[in-house]
């Protein structure tokens, strides 16, 4: 039996237990799981919205461009040498996930017009397969989608199986954003590579959670959103990748001012940015901008290897709470056990999910998260999220079940 209290004993021994008191918790009483669809509002983020608002907006005025153009790259660059093993010039903050993703797949594709088909999974996020199949049919070729196993996601082997000299891209997210399972980005852009097409890497459910290597794996392209685990807020703006030797090689599709080499001169005809700045299109979002950066920066001041660690741990009580009071309440895991495998969250299934959930939320104070039809996903955000918390989200999922 794990006791309350061996959770709480784990609370007073956690080096990162300090870092709830950074965020804004108005509702204390309320069990937060959910911090992989929305993160929690760091204070630095509030602070950063406000200040942004009366110094730079109020007061600055168009003078802060002077410096607002300069912050998608710097924010970019912390993001990515802290959390994404990029470096820098190589990550940018722009548009939403789904705009990036367009942009760089379709980059991909025009820079090989012989190769146009792309290879996805059956578990990727809809809204990724969705832009995918655009982009692959109006390069006149389609979007192959592999049948992964849901709980383990996307396996080298399997993806192997859908590759030939047509393949132009495979794009894939690195955390299933159901099962939470990780694909082995170092292999599957090893084989992605040998017959020669690129790889374009949805990093929404991995970055600020787990160790992304974009450099030592070989990965080509990616792109992620900042509002789930790094907490920059509602439709905070997100990011993409393009390593370095690829800048010149491709071209996005959408030809806007903030991607001109030379943006005031106000030129009659486009020539991209020679860096990363060429996959930035127009006007960035300077409050959100401003949010998102104070997000990335918590995240940086915790440090990638003790968020992980901790993340580990949480997931693996939930799991030996899973085995002893959710399996013979009739759920089952549909994540992977393996520690090596698995991302941030814990994803459980039962035919009557649905209703669960209300009753978590109704009666129960537990903010957790349903996938249609029968999962639900509990999402234990390290830097805000005790171990207690876990504990009581356990223990309520097995008393919604019964009405
Ligand atoms: C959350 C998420 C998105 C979100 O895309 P938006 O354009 O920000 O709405 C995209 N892809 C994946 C894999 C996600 O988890």
């Amino acid at each position: 039996m794990i006791e309350r209290s061996d959770a709480a004993r784990r609370d007073g021994e956690d080096p990162l237990a300090d870092h709830l008191q950074l965020f804004a918790i108005p509702e204390p009483e309320v069990i937060y799981m959910d911090g992989n669809s929305l993160g929690r509002p760091p204070r630095m983020a509030l602070v950063k919205l406000e200040r942004t608002a009366w110094q730079e907006w109020a007061t600055g005025l168009v003078r802060s461009w002077d410096h607002w153009v300069g912050e998608p790259g710097r924010i970019g660059d912390l993001l990515g040498t802290e959390l994404l093993g990029a470096e820098p010039g190589e990550v940018v903050i722009s548009d939403q996930t789904s705009v990036n993703l367009y942009k760089l797949a379709s980059a991909a594709l025009a820079a090989r017009p012989e190769r146009p088909v792309i290879v996805t999974d059956d578990t990727n996020f809809p809204s990724d397969r969705y832009v995918l199949s655009g982009v692959a049919a109006a390069a006149g070729g389609e979007l192959r989608v592999v049948d992964a196993d849901p709980v383990l996601g996307p396996q080298p082997d399997d993806v192997a199986a859908a590759l030939d000299d047509r393949v132009g891209l495979v794009s894939l997210s690195h955390v299933g954003y159901k099962s939470g399972a990780i694909a082995d980005m170092a292999a599957i852009t090893s084989l992605a590579h040998d017959v020669g097409a690129r790889t374009l890497w949805d990093l929404s459910h991995a970055a600020g959670i787990v160790p992304v290597e974009l450099g030592e794996t070989g990965a080509d392209l990616a792109v992620g959103c900042t509002y789930k685990y790094l907490n920059g807020g509602p439709g905070a703006p997100a990011f993409l990748y393009v390593r370095t030797d690829l800048h010149s090689q491709l071209q996005q599709p959408i030809h806007g001012w903030f991607g001109h080499a030379d943006m005031f001169a106000f030129a009659d005809d486009y020539r991209p940015a020679a860096g990363i700045g060429r996959f930035v299109t127009g006007t960035p979002p300077m409050l959100a901008v401003a949010a998102a950066g104070a997000g990335i920066e918590t995240s940086v001041q915790a440090g990638i290897a003790a968020i992980r660690a901790k993340s580990l741990s949480l997931t693996g009580l939930l799991i030996d709470l899973f085995d002893e009071i959710l399996g013979p309440a009739g759920f089952t895991l549909a994540t992977p056990r393996d520690e090596a495998r698995r991302g941030g969250h814990v994803a459980v299934r039962h035919p009557d999910a649905a209703a669960i959930c209300r009753r978590l939320i109704d009666r129960h104070r537990v903010l957790p998260d349903f996938r249609p039809p029968d999962t639900i996903r509990l999402a234990p955000a390290p830097l805000s999220t005790r171990y207690v918390d876990v504990w009581d989200a356990a223990h309520a999922v097995a008393a919604a079940v019964a009405v």
